[in-house]
């Protein structure tokens, strides 16, 4: 029996609700079972729930989706199950009557956020570097640069100019971007100072949560302008939180970025790196393979104002969804979205000064971290274990490993009170 519910052990109290977001096809199986067998159990929570998945998003024309976003911004913490965002295969299959958008970009222009993406660490899935004992974080700018660049095809001897025209009337700024004399290619991007001055305060905040140093890299050496306005923002904000550092007991560090590369690869991890919006885009993908396998990486988005969504990196695994409609066993990893929800039981106990709260969400976290090192894991891992493990378990048959040795940490718990 579960030791959560012996007479005497009764669940664990989270003073304010959390904002639930359920989501679509193999993450919504999960999402049911991870609630019904490790959550519900053993914590009293009042879940203010939306659903975002897609039958329910078409019904509400997405309205639901940005209730769901001010919710997180009225409760301060939120937890995400994958969703579709719709193409036209899935406007045919779901019989949509548009494409809406991408929930996440939705909720994202509401929250006004960064995500930051985490690998979780176990000791049986060696990172591809060796010396990685922690995880590395990577705060990826998600605003601007070549993701918003206008460019040109030169085909012919000219000049091509950068052009400011202030609305004011008062005379033009130009600089010469190059003079032609054969054909080429040229760009153009800009970026926003409000933007780059949140991007830095959701670092901040971040790295203050977690107790991680920061890091901040560009190549400012060489693009003087562009770079230098994000490290002096960077300075700027982080001059203005020193005291918040110190109490943490964490540094601000600015690196040219070709230096910081050559040293998150030698280092021991357990950083934040904040990158620019390329940067970003390309690091986050090599620290994901470098730590193992997409079932293994979280995700939050952090608000400046400082309000939390959490949720797995990874999408609905369709293919595996298809599978379990017909009937089939799977092996999905729901290590990400159990993950999930330990980040926003983890972050609510923590800004509800309810420690109860956030060591049961440790406890669950180690539970799932104990069954993957003891060798019950999943399909995807169990191709890469360290020591190789014989097989691999269901979807169900993971959940119900971890939901055993939770049970047994419960009670120890309850047990020492
Ligand atoms: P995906 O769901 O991330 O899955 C791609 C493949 O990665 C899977 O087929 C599976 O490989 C493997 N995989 C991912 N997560 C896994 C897990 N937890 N356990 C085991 N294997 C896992 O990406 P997708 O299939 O390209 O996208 C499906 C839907 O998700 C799309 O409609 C997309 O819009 C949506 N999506 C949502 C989010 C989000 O809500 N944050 C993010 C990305 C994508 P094998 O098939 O080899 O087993
Ligand atoms: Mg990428």
């Amino acid at each position: 029996m579960c030791a959560a519910m012996r007479p005497g052990a009764p669940r664990i109290k989270v003073k304010t609700p959390i904002v639930e977001m359920d989501g679509d096809e193999m993450t919504r199986v999960i999402w049911a079972l991870i609630k019904e067998r490790l959550i519900e159990p053993h914590v009293d929570v009042r879940l203010e729930r939306y659903d975002l998945g897609l039958p329910e998003r078409d019904r509400t024309d997405d309205l639901v989706t940005v209730q769901a976003a001010e919710a997180i911004k009225r409760w301060g913490v939120g937890v995400k199950c994958a969703t579709i965002t719709p193409n036209e295969d899935r406007v045919v299959e779901y019989k949509l009557k548009q494409a809406w958008p991408s929930p996440n970009a939705t909720i994202r222009a509401i929250v006004d956020g960064t995500v930051f993406r985490r690998p979780i660490v176990v000791r049986n899935v060696p990172p591809m570097v060796r010396s990685w004992a922690r995880p590395i974080t990577i705060g990826r700018h998600a605003y601007g640069d070549m993701y918003k660049s206008v460019e040109m095809r030169i085909r012919q001897p000219g000049k091509v100019e950068l052009v400011f025209t202030p609305d004011d009337g008062s005379p033009p700024q130009r600089g010469v971007v190059h003079e032609f004399t054969a054909s080429g290619i040229v760009r153009g991007t800009h970026n926003l100072d409000a933007s780059i001055r949140s991007f830095a305060r959701a670092c901040i905040q971040m790295a203050l949560s977690e107790k991680e140093d920061l890091w901040f890299s560009g190549k400012d050496t060489i693009v003087k302008i562009y770079h230098g306005a994000f490290r002096e923002i960077f300075r700027q904000e982080t001059d203005a939180r020193k005291a918040d550092f110190e109490k943490a007991g964490i540094t601000y560090s600015y690196l040219l970025i070709d230096d910081a590369v050559a040293r998150a690869i030698r280092s021991p991890g357990g950083f934040l790196w904040a990158l620019m919006n390329y940067d970003g885009d390309v690091m986050s993908d090599m620290i994901a393979a470098g730590f193992g396998s997409l079932g293994l990486m979280t995700s939050v988005l952090v608000s400046p104002d400082g309000h939390f969504e959490y949720e797995a990196a990874h999408g609905t695994v369709q293919r595996h969804y298809y599978e379990h409609l017909k009937g089939r066993p799977t092996s999905t990893n729901s290590t990400a979205t159990i993950f999930a929800w330990t980040g926003a039981l983890a972050k609510r106990g923590e800004l509800d000064g309810t420690p109860e709260v956030t060591r049961f969400a440790k406890a669950l976290e180690q539970s799932v971290i104990d069954t993957i090192e003891s060798g019950t894991v999943t399909k995807d891992l169990a191709a890469i274990c360290q020591p190789p493990v014989a097989g691999h378990v269901t979807t169900e048959g993971f959940i119900g490993a971890v939901a055993e040795r939770l049970a047994t940490r419960v009670g120890q718990m309850a047990g020492a009170r």
